[in-house]
């Protein structure tokens, strides 16, 4: 007997596309805020994969990447479930906004509670009619305002499932980074489904870069996971590059950042990456590589103070 997939109450069967649409908890103002999105069922059973947008509700390019994703013909071929989420946190996208309205980052809110603050009971609703019902997921994110990622992959690198995802997304870089306590990853990790995150770009825009290695990416994975069939429309690219985590590289001191490296540069330790000035070339410094690696985030800004993040450079593996 086929397996009842029910989403707020209603079932998705074999062959099924169906949206669904659940109120969360209105405004203040009597504003309705609702989860809203997409089950595609496949005529067969498989692997049931969540796809997340603006978990941060600033980082919009997962918004785009859903959106093209579900406009794609041909995914009447899936296999298995296809969960497709593409404003998690209607909130923060419309306040343009990376917070819940009580500031809590949605982030840290896993595993979520029906009695909670309003971040913890968003997270329950999205855990109970989204992430207990998957076997993987892709998270996807952006960089925060005024600094943009290289489109890269992060997740845990000694779980061999999620490694074989990671690589198989096919951004150019996959980075190695633990587990935090409340956040989604920790909380699919704890119940067994195998999830990556996806970061690329910069919060509050499109960019065309970061939405195609992520669609592309979505695809590969579906592809690998054996969702979709091997000749689905792709490009077919190269599996991510897998580096250790990094940290940023700071302003040694206030000014201006005249920068001389770009995004995905690889860099040598001690090498010179950009310099930083006053106005009236009084006071400048240079701004080193700590050690070898790829450029995988940097400052859109050249204005900094003192400590302000300029570079983050992750070490090869
Ligand atoms: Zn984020």
């Amino acid at each position: 007997m086929a397996e009842k997939l029910v989403f707020n109450g209603e079932n998705v069967g074999y062959g099924q596309r169906k949206f669904v649409h659940i109120d969360i908890a209105k405004l203040y103002d009597s504003t309705a805020m609702t989860l809203d999105f997409e089950v595609l069922r496949g005529a067969e059973d498989g692997p049931v994969l969540f796809v997340l947008g603006a978990l941060h509700g600033d980082e919009i390019n997962g918004v785009e990447i859903i959106r093209k994703l579900l406009a794609l013909d041909n995914l009447k071929l899936l296999k298995g479930t296809l969960i497709a989420v593409p404003i998690v946190n209607a909130y923060g996208f419309n306040t343009k906004s990376r917070y819940l309205p009580d500031r809590r980052d949605l982030n840290r809110c896993f595993p979520g509670s029906s009695s909670g603050s309003l971040a913890s009971r968003l997270a329950h609703v999205l855990q109970t009619e989204v992430i207990d019902k998957s076997t993987h997921g892709i998270d996807l994110h952006t960089g925060a305002i005024n600094r943009t990622n290289l489109p890269q992959i992060r997740a845990v690198m000694n779980d061999e499932n999620t490694f074989k995802m990671a690589k198989s997304f096919g951004a150019s870089v996959a980075l190695d980074e633990p587990l935090r306590e409340g956040s989604l990853r920790h909380y699919c990790y704890e119940n067994g489904i195998t999830s990556i995150l996806y970061e690329g770009g910069e919060a509050l825009r499109f960019e065309k870069k970061a939405i195609a290695v992520g669609l592309n990416g979505v695809l590969r994975t579906m592809i690998a996971l054996d969702m979709l069939p091997h000749d689905f429309q792709h490009e077919v690219g190269h599996d991510s590059e897998v580096l250790e985590g990094g940290y940023w590289v700071r302003a040694p001191k206030s000014g201006m950042l005249i920068s001389e490296k770009r995004l995905g540069d690889r860099v040598d330790e001690g090498e010179r990456l950009g310099f930083m000035t006053d106005s009236l070339n009084r006071e400048t410094g240079e701004i080193t590589a700590p050690h070898n690696g790829i450029i995988v985030g940097c400052t859109t800004t050249p204005l900094l103070n003192q400590g302000d993040a300029a570079y983050h450079i992750a070490k090869y593996s």
